[in-house]
């Protein structure tokens, strides 16, 4: 991964993307938000994976903390064969439009594990399945990094950054291809939950510039409302171009560490640089207030 450009933290914490055991994060939601509220953050959104089970653990802790919380969520989705993950953010999460769309996606989820688990038995990997679930705190909701935790246990590969080079990245033994929620799906349930639509970690596509302008036009016209323009999958040049893409497209420019865990994530909690100059801000979005 990228390493993050050394910056001044802003006036306000603002953390608008991280994990937690309700998805592949490693701490659950409590200790999440203890950790924020210890790396001085101010207004943390919870994002599990095609998951809201975290968020109430989550704003019960916030509460006497003085944190507030934004609810959240990411959204697996197909994008013409590449995965885009999609962030809601002030969502309810009782909308049945939303709660039912992420069972899908989760079911679709249960499935493709047991395709990762025939395919890792293939190079003579056994257990992944049941190895896998072991890993996972929340069983509605199983994810490559809980294989990729059962694969470093059992000595496969040392580090979990080599595991996706080695075995679950696109073309690697352990990897299949999944279809996911389309764009519009998942764009209309979080504006049916009342939320705004972000896509997260742009610089991670493998686009070319007339498909990122593509991308952002389709998002755009259903309803998407911003783009994360910094985040820890971004350097300095990944951030200012996509706060650029930002003010073409009229989207709002979000910010989050996409934290998963300490010894897992470099950038931690809120530890993030600000937003380029001449963005608008997601957080001025009425979803969010
Ligand atoms: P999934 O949604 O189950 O396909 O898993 C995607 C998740 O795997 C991401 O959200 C990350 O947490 C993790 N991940 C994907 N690629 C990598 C990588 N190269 N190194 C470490 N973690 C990764
Ligand atoms: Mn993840
Ligand atoms: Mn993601
Ligand atoms: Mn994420």
């Amino acid at each position: 991964m990228i390493r993050l450009y050394p910056e001044a933290l802003p006036m306000v914490s603002i953390d608008l993307h991280c994990h937690s055991t309700a998805s592949d994060g490693v701490l659950s939601p409590t200790d999440l938000v203890l950790r924020a509220a210890s790396r001085g953050v101010q207004v943390l959104a919870l994002t599990d994976h095609d998951d809201t089970a975290g968020l109430e653990e989550a704003r019960a802790a916030c509460a006497d903390r003085g944190i507030r919380l934004v609810n959240g969520v990411e959204i697996s989705v197909s994008w013409r064969q590449q995965t885009v993950h999609v962030v809601g953010l002030g969502i309810d999460p009782r909308v049945p439009a939303l709660a039912q769309g992420l069972a899908s996606v989760r079911a679709g989820r249960e499935a493709r594990a047991r395709r990762i688990a025939d395919a890792l038995a293939k190079c003579g990997i056994r257990g992944g399945l049941e190895g896998a679930y072991a890993f996972a705190a929340n069983p509605r909701l199983i994810g490559r990094t809980h294989f990729a935790r059962f694969l470093v246990a059992q000595g496969h590969v040392k580090e979990m950054k080599d595991v996706f080079r080695k075995y679950l990245a696109r073309g690697k033994p352990g990897y299949v291809s999944h279809q996911w929620a389309s764009l519009a799906e998942a764009a209309g349930w979080i504006a049916a939950a009342g939320g705004v639509a972000v896509i997260a970690h742009p610089g991670r596509y493998p686009l070319s510039g007339a498909e990122f302008a593509e991308l952002f036009s389709e998002f755009r016209d259903l309803g998407g409302g911003g783009i994360e323009v910094v985040t820890s999958s971004h350097n300095r040049e990944q951030s200012l171009k996509f706060a650029r893409e930002a003010q073409r497209f009229g989207l709002l420019a979000s910010r989050g560490s996409d934290f998963h865990g300490p010894g897992e994530s470099h950038c931690d909690l809120g530890a993030l640089p600000e937003l380029p100059p001449a963005c608008l801000p997601l957080w001025q979005h009425r979803a969010l207030h």
